[in-house]
């Protein structure tokens, strides 16, 4: 499949307009001399659509890439032309006769991309052919079918995506699949993840959410061992739970499976990103073996029916406190038609006095205020200090140790079903998926808080 047909892919207005006029494309290898004197020589790579029309981006010999303002460069010299073609070597995934069926839904992320550091051009790898072709290990796993859903950056996804993916979980389980992956962008990972936790109930088999911070072609990529440990978790683990599977502690030897409501992308850049916060991960998952680390699951049990319930109302927000907030932004929320409040508060779940009336006025126009902690770990006790005891007493709903991001989830979930005060405060408390738990384990804050050190000698001496 060649990358491009259209000869100057990605290039909108002055900058296409000033490729034609100096009669180069993209894939042409160039010597572009600029304003300065300097000389640049490279190959000019395709653009995204949403990129600016006044560079154009040239990969050098050296690797790197340089953009060019189009009003800066003087000449240019064609000195060939190579039209990059991707292709992943695809090879017709084999059937194993006993081997569980898994389906893997697609969403997009760095996981379902391949970067060739030459050229720079993205190109999905996604096919079960494409797949096996770059992870062979899979077709000893599962017979594995794909099915693209989305092809979307993480930070794209929304309710009507958790909606349709919700529904697509439910249709793959009624087809009879002993498992579920999901390929998902990291960075709203955690978020996706919780809001299936609430969408999806009941499941008789795993639903696996998986992402790679690396894509495929970098040597340090986790793509392939996320994806292995993902499904070998959908096709033979336990737990039958949305659960996300990314990259252990430290070394490649294994992935951690974490539940869907506690789950955090917590480094913007390491493998080892994800955290489970407020309580352990449930499960190391390695090439050969699953080390249980809790025995508080849903097990897998194909005679379950699962309940698909994709309901949202979208209006919803998360307010993160800081100190001098004014009660006007509460006042513009609910301006604004916003139904549901998810406040981060300070300390035990406070904010300060001067936002209560705001506060106060939403509650009384029907909006939902809900407190969660900015520490993410621990509780919200508004009993404990006079700013809590007054919040309680205008009506906001405390969340226990709910993850922020998690309750603005499940509150969009939950008023997609009432808007009925009481209702809506017993389901928000109620916990569906131990997004509230009764008690943080004693070493969870002390060994799971991030120390890489010491969660990879929690997680090995668990190791049986
Ligand atoms: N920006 C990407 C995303 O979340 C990063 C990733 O896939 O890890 O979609």
């Amino acid at each position: 499949m060649a990358e491009t047909t259209d000869p100057l892919k990605g290039y909108r207005g002055r900058a296409r307009q000033r490729l034609q006029e100096l009669g180069v494309r993209v894939w042409s290898e160039v010597r572009i001399l600029n304003d300065q004197g300097s000389t640049f020589e490279g190959v000019i790579l395709p653009r995204s659509e949403t990129a600016d029309d006044l560079h154009v981006v040239v990969k050098l010999a050296t690797g790197y890439n340089v953009g060019l303002h189009i009003d800066r460069i003087r000449e240019v010299e064609e000195l060939g032309f190579k039209e990059a073609v991707y292709k992943i070597p695809e090879q017709e995934f084999p059937h194993g006769p006993d081997l569980p069926k898994v389906t893997l839904l697609g969403t997009g992320g760095t996981i379902a991309s391949r970067l060739d550091y030459r050229t720079g051009a993205v190109i999905p790898a996604f096919t079960p052919g494409e797949l096996y072709g770059a992870v062979p290990e899979l077709a000893d796993l599962c017979n594995l079918t794909t099915r693209k859903i989305f092809g979307v950056f993480s930070e794209n996804m929304g309710w009507e995506e958790y909606a349709t993916l919700a529904q697509a979980i439910g249709d793959e389980i009624e087809a009879g699949v002993d498992g579920i992956v999901i390929g998902h962008g990291t960075d709203t990972m955690g978020h996706t993840a919780a809001v299936l936790s609430f969408m999806v109930q009941n499941s008789p088999v795993p639903i696996v959410v998986v992402g790679s911070q690396r894509s495929s072609d970098r040597p340090s990529s986790d793509a392939a061992l996320n994806l292995i440990h993902a499904v070998r978790s959908a096709a033979y683990g336990d737990i039958a739970e949305v659960q996300i599977c990314m990259f252990g502690p430290t070394s490649d030897q294994y992935g951690l499976l974490h539940r869907g409501t506690r789950c955090r992308k917590m480094h913007s850049s390491y493998r080892s990103t994800f955290r489970t916060v407020g309580d352990i991960p449930l499960c190391r998952v390695s090439a050969s073996d699953f080390g249980s680390l809790t025995h508080e699951y849903l097990p897998r049990n194909p005679h379950r029916k699962v309940k698909i319930d994709p309901v949202y109302d979208d209006r919803v927000t998360i307010l993160y406190y800081y100190p001098g907030m004014k009660p006007d932004v509460v006042d513009a929320l609910v301006d604004q038609g916003y139904k549901g409040i998810v406040i981060a508060g300070t300390g035990l779940g406070h904010v300060n006095k001067p936002v209560f009336p705001a506060l106060e006025r939403a509650i009384a126009k029907g909006v939902h205020v809900v407190m969660t902690v900015q520490t993410l770990w621990g509780y919200a006790q508004m009993y404990v200090y006079d700013t809590g005891r007054d919040l309680l007493d205008i009506g906001v709903v405390p969340l226990d140790n709910m993850l922020p991001e998690t309750a603005l989830m499940k509150l969009g979930w939950v008023l997609g079903h009432t808007h009925d005060h009481d209702e809506v405060q017993k389901m928000m408390r109620h916990s569906y998926s131990h997004e509230i738990t009764e008690r943080e384990p004693h070493n969870g804050y002390l060994i799971l808080q991030g120390g890489l050190p010491e969660t990879e000698e929690f997680v090995l001496s668990q190791w049986k």
